[in-house]
């Protein structure tokens, strides 16, 4: 694959991001929660190439990412609880696990081989844009190797991803989707950009949770995930000199090699914006261990906890 090009997102170089998906490349985009990397989600042979330059294990679905509801009900069966929260939040960051529609032009890797399909329409000027350009659905996972931090900037796009990369600036949610299973009974599957009480008010009922050992796993639930190169540690009450530390509000640990606060303020929101970029700066200072102080698991909270989790994870 040629090297990446990076290129702002004008209205011409999303013209020819679309001709380039048309024609099965791959096009690295800004949407809220992080950059995607996109492909044609009709297109069997520009699927297996995503599959490939992410090194992406083949049992873990992706995401497929429309522009309008009624592209999504195309693709989808929605049944009441669907559409009310397909109303109440997107565009947003709320991905939804539906049945899929038979005869639905979906490449059967995208969910794969699954009957349920994942679907956002995501809440970025450019996103939306350039769905609408290319006028298919698009699948897009976000854009890194597979299991490494995820981007939230353009320049994040690991060389040689992407066919294109379209720069729209800094993600501004900067985690990934909520994920949220309807395919019978309403189950959320990974915590992320809304909060899940935000999603269970608009339901009018509790979201069921954990694995179900009757379905597939999902990969936002590998326990290796998300990983820096360092070490991560969570809960930190204290911090060695050597130490890479984040901090978040007024607890503020002193004395590491290198510190960096999700939030001063303490607003979560800010932390999940900043989550990624600080993990990128705490590696590219060559930290060994990344201590992490206590975040609280309210609101979107319960989303940077499970990255970091996932982060601190070593691979199997
Ligand atoms: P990512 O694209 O890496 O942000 O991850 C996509 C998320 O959506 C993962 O947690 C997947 O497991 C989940 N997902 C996508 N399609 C399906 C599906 N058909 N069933 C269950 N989970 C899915
Ligand atoms: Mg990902």
């Amino acid at each position: 694959m040629s090297a990446s090009r990076i290129v702002a997102a004008s209205d011409a170089a999303i013209t020819e991001a679309a001709r380039l998906l048309r024609a099965g490349k791959l096009v690295a985009f800004p949407t809220e929660t992080v950059y995607g990397l996109g492909a044609d989600a009709g297109n069997d042979e520009a699927i297996a190439a995503l599959y490939r330059a992410k090194g992406r294990p083949a049992h873990n679905p992706l995401i497929v990412h429309v522009a309008t509801l009624a592209e999504a009900e195309a693709l989808a069966e929605f049944d009441d609880a669907a559409r009310l929260l397909a109303r109440t939040f997107w565009p947003g960051s709320l991905t939804l696990v539906l049945r899929k529609r038979a005869g639905a032009r979906i490449a059967a890797a995208v969910t794969a081989g699954l009957d349920t399909v994942a679907l956002r329409i995501p809440d970025h000027p450019v996103a939306l844009a350039l769905l609408r350009a290319t006028g298919r659905p698009l699948a897009a996972p976000s854009a890194n190797p597979s299991g490494r931090v995820s981007p939230t900037r353009a320049e994040h796009v690991a060389a040689g991803l992407a066919d294109r990369v379209l720069d729209g600036g800094p993600s501004r949610v900067g985690i990934e989707s909520t994920v949220v299973a309807l395919d019978g009974g309403a189950r959320l599957l990974r915590p992320g950009g809304i909060a899940a009480a935000d999603i269970e008010r608009a339901l009018g009922r509790a979201l069921a949770t954990g694995a179900d050992a009757a379905r597939p796993q999902s990969p936002g639930q590998l326990a290796s995930h998300y990983a820096p190169r360092a070490r991560v540690r969570m809960n930190a009450i204290s911090v060695s000199a050597k130490e890479g530390v984040l901090n978040f509000g007024a607890n503020a640990l002193r004395g590491a090699k290198t510190a960096i606060s999700l939030s001063e303020r303490g607003d979560l929101g800010e932390a999940a914006a900043n989550l990624y970029a600080a993990l990128r700066t705490l590696d590219d200072a060559g930290v060994e261990t990344i201590a992490v102080v206590p975040i609280p698991e309210e609101g979107l909270g319960a989303a940077i906890n499970d990255r970091l989790r996932r982060a601190s994870a070593r691979p199997s």
